[in-house]
């Protein structure tokens, strides 16, 4: 086993060798512009492109003219919003999303509120799931837009989409779905869900950074975008710039192999997960399950550790990478928002930690990170006040801390 170990899939991913070998070609011999009409090096390169359309359109079950590709989830996610907020702005003003949508989400909305839109912010449960009901409840004549994620990026959890995607439909409201965390590790159908935008990025499923593909229904309904980018009028119009081949081909050969292998390889790193989370419970008491018990990405536990703070805990274990919801990296040292909106209080949402395994995660690595997290924790909370006074059966919500 080599050192150190990455267990931070949710934040992006390796490149599969495979996927790095279907790129290399379009690096150098195959370097043409898939734009270019008149010769063969253009031919090939949008043969390329068009192969790759197919690979991921099959993923998601689309049909590959509804695919516009974009640098990443975040643009797809701005296109959706805003492009669609710029186009149906005489329908209405109003648009919903959630309170523990990914930044790349939440900003633009923001941005639209500066712009006069009326935004609402679901509220989620306790799991993290987003209530259909308070979807429903939600809606108003002026509801333009609905925009959720298929699967939260920091705790995991699967939110009932097919669900919201008929009440959106039954209402005749255009529904976005950022599947960024979802697509490649679980199936998802666009017809199924009901989704009329989907945003997802390939370096989350092991390709390369730097690209991402919005799907853009074409029939019933066809949707409209007003495009963020003038220029050449490429990818219908939607997103203008010449097409990066070598990244679409690296993000066409990912989805196919997501697609052959998404069955077993969701089993294996959900049975690595499960051990995970049985062998840190099973020697350290009081650490808290974050998120939903099965409704969950097979890669992912979010864990709080009472009485240690997260960061702290972090450097404990530098030889293991892993994402804690503690900012300090936030001027307001607010711990993550997501946690918050779950109910979790600011100790435990400051203790938490998100360990995100992949494809290339082993069961070595895992024995070898239960028994670090179990003596880091262990030995913190011997250092913590706090700890030794609820051991001794203070309770520390009556205690009356002195101001300084
Ligand atoms: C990573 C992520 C994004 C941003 O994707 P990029 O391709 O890095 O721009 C958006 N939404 C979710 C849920 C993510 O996990």
């Amino acid at each position: 086993m080599k050192l150190p170990i990455y267990m931070d899939y949710h934040s992006t991913t390796p490149c599969d060798p495979r996927v790095v070998d279907a790129m290399l070609p379009f690096f150098t011999e195959k370097f043409g512009n898939s734009a270019s009409r008149n010769h063969s090096f253009g031919w090939e390169s949008e043969e390329a492109v068009e192969l790759a359309r197919k690979q991921i359109a099959r993923l998601i079950h689309a049909d590959s003219k509804e695919l516009v590709f974009t640098s990443g989830a975040t643009e797809s996610d701005n296109l959706a919003l805003k492009g669609v907020v710029e186009m149906y702005r005489q329908k209405g003003d109003h648009i919903i999303t959630s309170a523990t949508e990914h930044r790349a989400v939440i900003d633009p909305a923001k941005a639209l509120e500066k712009k006069g839109i009326k935004v609402t912010y679901l509220s989620v449960e306790k799991t993290g799931r987003v209530n259909p009901d308070d979807v429903r409840n939600a809606i108003t004549d002026k509801t333009i837009l609905i925009s959720l994620m298929l699967a939260n990026n920091e705790i995991g959890t699967i939110h009932p989409i097919k669900e919201i995607g008929k009440i959106a439909k039954e209402k005749g409201i255009l529904f976005h779905c950022d599947a960024t965390q979802g697509v490649g590790k679980i199936p998802v159908d666009v017809q199924d869900l009901g989704v009329d935008l989907m945003s997802f990025s390939a370096h989350k499923i092991y390709g390369p950074k730097g690209i991402g593909a919005l799907y853009v229904r074409r029939k019933a309904p066809r949707v409209r975008l007003v495009p963020m980018l003038d220029g050449g009028g490429h990818e219908r119009g939607m997103r203008s710039g010449t097409i990066p081949v070598p990244l679409v081909v690296g993000f066409g050969k990912a989805c196919e192999l997501c697609e052959q292998e998404m069955a077993t390889e969701s089993i294996r790193i959900a049975a690595m997960r499960d051990r995970l989370e049985e062998g840190i419970n099973a020697s350290l008491e009081e650490s808290y399950l974050n998120g939903h018990p099965t409704e969950r990405l097979p890669g992912n536990l979010n864990i709080s550790f009472a009485y240690v703070e997260g960061e702290a805990l972090l450097m404990g274990v530098k030889e293991i990478a892993l994402s804690s919801g503690s900012a300090c990296t936030s001027a307001t040292l607010e711990p993550s928002y997501v946690l918050r909106a779950l109910g979790v209080g600011s100790d435990l949402a400051h203790s938490s930690i998100r360990f995100g395994l992949g494809r290339f995660t082993t069961n070595e690595e895992v024995e070898y990170t239960i028994e670090r997290m179990i003596k880091a924790v262990n030995h913190l909370r011997e250092m913590s006040p706090l700890y030794e006074m609820a051991k001794e059966g203070v309770d520390l919500k009556t205690v009356e801390w002195a101001a300084h």
